[in-house]
């Protein structure tokens, strides 16, 4: 019996993990559920999972699920609040596996926390990685952390590596990574008409379900920009060597293609649950709830190069990736800015890039070598990122 905390269970990725959980109930029992506001859904899945712990961002939060909880079924269930109980639920001497499934920023100490710990780190939490690069693959490198990518891409890019290839490593006789992009749901959308697509609009993606946030990036292409910083970070490339394709049946997720010609793909539906299992149960496998992949169903897959021009969050991303130091964290922090701007109808969707290009161009890029240097940075740039967009 495996015991997992799952941070951010509320959220798109943590009902998928417990989907499989709940369908591989012999191998899993839960020690913590974390939410930020949805305190229904946390309540349902402590009933359902029965965890030792469920943590909420604070007090008031936490006294309304003590009030439900304790009359329940999951009276066991301890309820803790605040950011040093995220971090004490992922390092938890008792736990095996932390997923780390909290969007934005908001997930950096807890990731990293279980990192510290030597944890097996499922990383949903892309943004983390972003922010944090060298300190998360340091902390994962020096406490004998596993560290097991659940974006789909990385995920792919994971089971494409050499055997026992392990996340940080440099690999031997690799040319190239192909990281695929599904183009999000402005692909063939006119350019001039970008300017006035709604919210709606955005978080409608064509092949996956997910959260709002992530959903937006994936409309921007800011989506593919920082994965492809996380690919350099996980897989210890280069920028000039991790290429974005664009294949909109997102049945490939990424492809590693060697100097001796051969080119490895991970293909599947495109669901969330796949990668999940598979990191879960690494290096072994196990049911997912996912349908086999029907070829005649899939019978076009096709590939096209990114438009730059079109989607300048992406160019955005690799400048910030080739820039490396505070700019990854500069570059996220705006973007969160960005998106949540966007989502509240304060800003059109084209100001997004024009708002991070803007907050880049006016910032100091520096040597990032501690968390406080990242918390000040990601401060500073939300700053500066919130006076342009009350100037737009
Ligand atoms: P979501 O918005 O559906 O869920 C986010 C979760 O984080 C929720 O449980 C929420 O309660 C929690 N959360 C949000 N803000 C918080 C805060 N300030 N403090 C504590 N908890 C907070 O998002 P999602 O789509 O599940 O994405 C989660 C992460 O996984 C993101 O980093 C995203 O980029 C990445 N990811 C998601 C998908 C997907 O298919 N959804 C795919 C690949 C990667
Ligand atoms: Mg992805």
């Amino acid at each position: 019996m495996k015991l997992v905390s799952v941070l951010g269970s509320t959220g798109s990725i943590g009902v998928s993990t417990l989907d499989v959980l709940r369908r591989n109930k012999e191998s899993y029992d839960l020690f913590a559920l974390t939410a930020n506001r949805n305190i229904e859904r946390l309540l349902e899945q402590c009933l359902e999972f029965k965890p030792r712990y469920a943590v909420v961002p604070d007090a008031d939060l936490a006294e309304t699920l003590e009030q439900k909880i304790s009359h329940s079924e999951a009276s066991a269930t301890k309820v803790l609040s605040g950011m040093e109980s995220l971090e004490f639920v992922a390092k938890h001497r008792d736990v095996d596996i932390v997923v780390a499934a909290i969007v934005g920023a908001a997930g950096l100490l807890s990731t990293l926390a279980a990192a510290e710990a030597g944890k097996k780190l499922l990383l949903a939490n892309k943004e983390a990685l972003v922010i944090s690069g060298d300190l998360l693959m340091s902390a994962v490198k020096n406490n004998n952390a596993t560290l097991l990518p659940l974006d789909s891409e990385h995920n792919a890019l994971f089971q494409c590596m050499p055997a026992g290839y392990r996340s940080g490593q440099s690999a031997e006789g690799i040319r190239k990574l192909i990281l695929t992009a599904s183009g999000g749901p402005f692909l063939n959308l006119a350019q001039a008409e970008l300017e006035h697509v709604s919210v709606e609009q955005a978080c409608a993606h064509p092949n996956w379900s997910m959260g709002r946030k992530i959903s937006v990036d994936s409309a921007t292409m800011m989506n593919k920009g920082l994965e492809l910083i996380e690919a350099s970070y996980l897989f210890d490339m280069s920028a000039d060597l991790i290429e974005v394709l664009v294949h909109p049946q997102s049945v490939v997720h990424s492809m590693v293609d060697y100097v001796d010609g051969s080119v490895l793909a991970q293909l599947g539906n495109p669901d969330m649950r796949t990668p999940i299992a598979h990191a879960l149960s690494w290096p072994k496998r196990q049911e997912s709830g996912v349908s086999a992949l029907d070829f005649m169903l899939n019978n076009q897959l096709s590939f096209e190069a990114p438009n730059y021009e079109k989607f300048p969050c992406l160019r955005l991303a690799y400048e910030a990736l080739i820039e490396k130091g505070s700019a990854p964290a500069i570059l996220n922090a705006a973007n969160e800015v960005a998106v949540d701007g966007f989502l509240n109808k304060k800003i059109r969707f084209t100001d997004i890039p024009k708002l991070i290009e803007k907050t880049l161009q006016s910032s100091t890029i520096e040597k990032v070598d501690s968390i406080d240097t990242v918390l000040r940075v990601d401060r500073l740039a939300r700053d500066v990122a919130l006076r342009y967009m009350e100037q737009i």
